[in-house]
């Protein structure tokens, strides 16, 4: 069993994407074929946002985004401490000070009710993460930041697809940023990912960084980067696309599979009703949890730590971050561990992960075992 299956993936879209390889072979044009702004339009259209620029990693579309609100030296942008490292590194590269607000201990995400109070006037803009598939706190989180006249960037880099109140992960806030690294739901077999706005001036702005503050050739109006998602990329996302909804539906398959085996006697991360997961991540709670996935290993298991440091105590960043204590988040890492997921996850496959999960923890616990429906 594998932790993410990427080969039956390609088996199952093979023909389109070999064909579609071939077209960009075909025609030479590596760099922005047109493959690119065919990409764009079908991502703006799926996500109901106005522009989609595509871009050369989820970590380059972050950068650019924060680039695009001019954010720098002496700024602060507040962000949750628990998710992967480029969230808070690109903070830092262009000289702004990360703020972590600790996340909420059942869903892992950044907590709307301790936001307010860490906005100063240094302020510049907030990424809350949508993480392991799950959109955050996003009506809550945008109301604040406008009260205090602050953006919001969404970092969807686990979540594209998901829907939050009617609307689209990407389409949530001012900006929102998505990866299609090979193990997200919608993944390419390289580098990738895009940004997503509805604000001309931005969307402008952040074309223009991707292609070094080109204005146009050679007229350079504003500092930028060799951002681009190239042509091969852009053309095995465009292949994918049509398997999208049906592998989305896979994954909700799997889930609701483990959440019926699982019960009420392993802990997980918790889901809310009024938006749904693309499962990224399937992320139970458990105690001894480096003995644990050793045993499971010896079972023929595969688990993944998603993440077992906080950003705020990585040793780069603890001197960055003020020392905020961030306790959720501490918690989290120490507990959190994935289960095997994905749309070519059997239901044999799930049942085998569960059985020896469930003998390996035992009668543990009832209670507080939850998948929040309110
Ligand atoms: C994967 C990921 C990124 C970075 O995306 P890349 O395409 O690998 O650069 C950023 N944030 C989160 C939350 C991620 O999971």
């Amino acid at each position: 069993m594998e932790f993410i299956d990427l080969k039956s993936q390609y088996q199952a879209t093979r023909d389109l994407v070999n064909a579609r390889i071939q077209a960009v072979l075909d025609h030479g044009q590596y760099i922005m074929g047109p493959e690119v702004a065919e990409l764009e339009a079908a991502l703006a259209q799926y996500t109901g946002a106005r522009h989609c620029i595509t871009v050369s990693s989820g970590t380059e579309a972050l950068l650019i985004a924060l680039m695009a609100l001019g954010v720098g030296r002496g700024d602060e942008v507040v962000t949750t401490p628990f998710t992967f490292i480029a969230t808070a590194e690109v903070i830092v590269l262009l000289g702004a000070t990360p703020v972590f607000v600790d996340v909420d201990p059942l869903t892992a995400n950044l907590d709307a009710g301790q936001l307010d109070a860490r906005i100063t006037p240094r302020t510049r803009a907030v990424i809350p993460v949508s993480l392991y598939g799950q959109p955050a706190d996003m009506d809550e989180i945008n109301a604040i930041a406008a009260r205090h006249g602050v953006a919001v960037i969404e970092d969807g880099a686990q979540s594209f697809g998901a829907d939050y109140r009617g609307r689209k992960s990407g389409n949530l806030s001012t900006i929102g940023c998505t990866s299609f690294f090979p193990s997200k739901p919608l993944g390419c077999y390289g580098d990738g990912g895009a940004l997503f706005t509805s604000d001309d001036e931005l969307a402008g702005a952040m074309r223009e960084i991707r292609l070094h503050g080109q204005s146009r050739r050679y007229v350079h109006t504003r500092i930028g980067v060799g951002g681009r998602m190239d042509t091969l990329q852009c053309a095995i996302v465009l292949a994918k696309l049509p398997l999208f909804e049906w592998e989305l539906h896979q994954r909700r398959r799997a889930a609701a599979t483990y959440d019926a085996l699982l019960g009420t006697r392993v802990r997980r991360v918790a889901r809310r009703a009024d938006r749904s997961s693309v499962h990224a991540q399937y992320t139970v709670l458990v105690e001894r949890r480096e003995a644990l996935q050793q045993a499971l290993q010896a079972a023929g298991i595969p688990t993944a730590v998603h993440y077992p440091v906080p950003v705020h105590r990585q040793p780069a960043y603890a001197a960055l971050s003020g020392g905020d204590p961030c306790p959720a988040a501490c918690t989290l890492a120490g507990t959190v561990m994935s289960l095997p997921m994905g749309p070519y996850l059997t239901d044999e496959d799930i049942g085998a992960v569960c059985a020896a999960l469930l003998d390996c923890v035992g009668e543990a616990r009832t209670a507080d075992a939850a998948i929040l429906t309110a």
